[in-house]
């Protein structure tokens, strides 16, 4: 069968980069680093640049975006990005070579089906990615305010999953943010809590899912050990990983 591997190459609130790749060609969703932070990381994971063909774009947070253009100038790529999107960045953040998409299309590139869909979360035209290879699915779930039925019959399809685990309830509500930032954040339009996600892969996980990665796990909100514990009783069912904004996860074959 041939090779598909995944890994987060940065997840969080800082930063998020995530890696999939087959044989002969791989994909980025989203470019929250500097070029040069992300370029070290693919060295570190001995990822091969000339492999990477695009860079998708799921909103227009910083957090996703920001190393998108200087990234994608030095490796000669294109960024499939949403017009709104593109429009919301900044000038000296927006792509040289930018391909447009719509935020519920799917689209080919080289060998991968991309699934665009629409999420919940405050930005323009937020959308998150299920990727396609040789009857493999994996899903970038991360900046969802709400699990909508998009989320759920996406989720479903995935072998593979980065899913969003980014809060504690207690920890969100009794923290340091200001309160509309707690609103904002436990809102419809803002993050999944490690309960959310949790009730997200126990209700509508597919057969075939074999792999979790929580991921974009808050540095205020959340411990790593608090999203692990929520999901240790899927272990026995699933691989679930933790995602780190230090460095970047192993490579995981889907
Ligand atoms: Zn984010
Ligand atoms: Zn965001």
């Amino acid at each position: 069968m041939s090779k598909l591997e995944i890994c987060a190459l940065a997840s969080g609130s800082n930063g998020n980069c995530y890696y999939i790749g087959n044989d002969d060609e791989s994909l980025l969703v989203d470019a929250g680093l500097s070029a040069r932070q992300l370029q070290l990381r693919f060295q570190a994971k001995r990822i091969d640049e000339k492999k990477i063909s695009a860079i998708l774009i799921t909103h227009e947070h910083a957090d996703h975006a920001r190393g998108a253009r200087v990234l994608s100038k030095r490796l000669k790529i294109p960024v499939y990005i949403t017009k709104k999107t593109y429009l919301a960045l900044s000038k000296a953040n927006r792509p040289v070579d930018p391909i447009w998409f719509e935020a519920d299309e799917s689209f080919i590139i080289g060998k991968f089906e991309v699934h665009a869909f629409a999420k919940q979360h405050d930005a323009v035209d937020a959308c998150s990615f299920r990727v396609g290879y040789a009857g493999r699915n994996v899903g970038v779930m991360t900046d969802i305010g709400t699990a909508c039925e998009r989320v759920k019959e996406h989720f479903s399809q995935c072998d593979a999953v980065f899913l969003e685990s980014n809060y504690d309830d207690d920890m969100l509500r009794n923290g340091p943010y200001p309160y509309y930032l707690k609103e904002r954040v436990a809102s419809d339009r803002g993050h999944l809590s490690n309960v959310q996600a949790f009730e997200l892969a126990t209700g509508f996980a597919g057969e075939q899912l074999h792999t979790i990665f929580l991921s974009h796990l808050s540095g205020e909100n959340n411990t790593p050990e608090l999203a692990d514990s929520v999901f240790n009783s899927l272990r026995a069912r699933f691989r679930v990983e933790l995602t780190s904004r230090e460095k970047p996860t192993d490579l995981v074959l889907v």
